[in-house]
């Protein structure tokens, strides 16, 4: 194939999450003929699988939707601070419908392989339905928490009752009346289900190999007229946004630490704790994720909060992380959490003192005791952002597969493109700046710059894109030293790459996920190196080769 007219399409886009709705959505405003291959049955992503009792944002809603179009921004009503998953996917939906994108993504099409034709510089797209389409540019939307992990212990197959990874929570409503509850896990998924459903099942156990840190959520509705008054603000919301390393509303505190005295300090946390979303975390010192002191005087604080709200003194302990401090990962936000192990009917498990052996037939047993459950729920996590790429086979220039290339760490140009990779473009990749940030805030901005990476391409005739190897190498390298500077690197989490369940992301190794250089710094990255005339990244003219190339980084 080697002219415009035999591609099936100029551009894939795979996922039809909060990222391939949106990059879609520019690609048909630039006419270009382009598609969207989803894996599910429907559009929504994380919004369309995560239906568990309790999933909503940990972003306030209104900062959390799309800030591209006025129209939507003025006719849509958010109707609480953290909306939940329903109203997520709905909005989605909202969106999608008012801009025709439905009719541009296909559903059910799982994306097997993507292969790089180096002869015709294009890419072959293998389709779960057996289609092979054939595009110029392919664009990977994958979502970063997509690739659901289940626990490596025997028995997973032998449980005659109802079991699901909490990602594939049935569409159905589960009656949970009376039914004894199993859950593994006390991430931030778990500590939403376990606060939702604690009241409404007969028996729950809670399986917990290490506590995390929590803090309360404090959502409430959003009536009329607080919505009008959120338009009327939306402009200094999203500014707001632009400028905190978060991508939030909540801009840190930017007193010393050390400055201040212990009253300010502790006047200060008792106001974050009590205030919306991630206050307490974001609006709180700069020195938290940097200072060993600061943190442990803030992780103190917090544990005695835990202290104050969970009534059995042992229950409190086991729930108060001792190997990593408050907010050195994303903090679980929780309504109702703690107060859930206040209940007769919810128990606690510690799995560190007595290890899960397997599951059975009639439920989980331990090193201790076996548990019998009508359902168990797996709230084991995810293979986080490199996973869902892991599980397609992407092959790049020379037969490099994108698996073997990142299975040590992912390395990327500005978590967008991937040397030895030509022409495939990441919104929201690995070291990219949506992950440690408000996610769609860090979408936007990664589906603003490829699409005009793309813009500036066709306008010149360009067919071939590809980011330098030294660029990449910059870039990575750049990632790697930020780590050095937040304590976040001593947390066992997907932000450091760790998940028990796949091999070579245990613990005691990091693998490099996330940009940790807060949003202002990421986007000015990314605007000088497209100012610059796209610096550190290779263009080839329209039938020429690598060789001859056009533009120089
Ligand atoms: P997670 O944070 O990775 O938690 C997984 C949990 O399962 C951990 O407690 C882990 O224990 C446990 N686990 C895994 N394998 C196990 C095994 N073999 N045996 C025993 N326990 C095992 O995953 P998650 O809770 O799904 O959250 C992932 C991310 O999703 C969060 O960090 C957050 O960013 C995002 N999220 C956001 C929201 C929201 O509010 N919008 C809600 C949910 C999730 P160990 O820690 O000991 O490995």
């Amino acid at each position: 194939m080697d002219s415009e007219a035999n591609l099936d399409y100029e551009v894939i886009v795979v996922g039809a999450g909060v990222a391939g709705i949106y990059q879609i959505k520019r690609l048909i405003d630039m006419g270009i003929r382009a598609v969207v291959l989803e894996a599910d049955p429907d559009l929504g992503g994380t919004w369309y699988n995560n239906r568990y009792p309790g999933a909503r944002f940990d972003s306030e809603s209104y900062t959390y939707g799309y800030s591209f179009s006025r129209e939507v921004l003025d006719e849509w009503h958010w109707k609480e601070m953290f909306s939940g998953q329903p109203e997520n996917l709905k909005y989605l939906n909202f969106v999608a419908e008012k801009f025709d994108l439905r009719e541009h993504m296909q559903f059910d099409c799982r994306v097997q392989s993507a292969v790089f034709d180096e002869n015709n510089e294009l890419w072959n797209v293998k389709v779960s339905d057996g289609r092979e389409l054939s595009c110029r540019i392919v664009i990977f939307a994958l979502g970063l928490l997509s690739q659901p992990t289940m626990p490596r212990v025997d028995g997973v197959e032998d449980f005659k009752g109802r079991a699901w990874h909490t990602y594939n929570w049935p569409h159905e409503d589960v009656d949970l009346t009376d039914q004894r509850v199993g859950i593994i896990g006390t991430g931030a998924t778990a500590i939403q289900v376990i606060g939702e459903i604690a009241d409404k099942v007969g028996e729950l156990t809670v399986f917990q190999r290490r506590p995390n840190w929590v803090a309360p959520l404090n959502n409430s509705e959003i009536s009329e007229d607080q919505m009008e008054e959120i338009r009327a603000r939306y402009d200094e919301i999203f500014e707001t946004c632009a400028r905190t390393p978060g991508g939030f509303e909540h801009e840190p505190d930017r007193r010393g630490f050390y400055e201040v005295s212990e009253a300010e300090k502790y006047e200060l946390w008792d106001r974050l704790y009590d205030e919306p979303g991630f206050s307490i975390w974001l609006r709180n010192f700069r020195e938290i994720f940097t200072d060993e002191q600061a943190n442990a005087e803030l992780s103190e604080y917090i544990a005695q909060r835990i202290r104050g709200r969970v009534k059995d003194p042992a229950v409190a302990e086991k729930l108060i992380p001792k190997d990593h401090g408050f907010g050195v990962q994303r903090v679980p936000m929780e309504t109702g959490y703690l107060e859930a192990y206040n209940r007769d009917n919810v128990h606690l498990v510690d799995i560190s003192e007595t290890p899960l052996e397997r599951i059975t037939e009639k439920g989980i047993r331990t090193t201790e005791a076996e548990f019998e459950f009508d359902i168990i729920v797996y709230a084991t996590g995810f293979d986080a952002i490199t996973g869902s790429f892991d599980h397609i086979d992407i092959q790049g220039r020379d037969g490099l597969t994108l698996r073997e290339k990142w299975f040590d760490n992912p390395t990327t140009f500005l978590g967008m493109m991937v040397s030895g990779f030509p022409n495939l473009l990441m919104p929201s990749g690995p070291q990219s700046g949506s992950a440690s940030t408000n996610y769609p805030r860090g979408i936007e901005n990664g589906v603003n710059w490829c699409s005009d990476l793309l813009e500036y391409m066709w306008a010149r005739d360009l067919q071939y894109v590809e980011a330098t190897a030294e660029a990449e190498t910059r870039w990575t390298d750049h990632v790697i030293k930020m780590y050095s500077v937040m304590l976040m690197r001593k947390a066992q989490s997907w932000f450091t790459g760790y998940n028990s369940n796949v091999d070579g992301h245990e613990a005691g190794k990091i693998r490099y996920m996330v940009y940790n250089g807060g949003t202002p710094k990421y986007v000015a990255t990314i605007n000088d190196v497209a100012t610059k005339g796209y610096e550190g990244i290779r263009f080839a003219a329209e039938s020429k080769r690598l060789g001859n190339v056009t533009a120089v980084g």
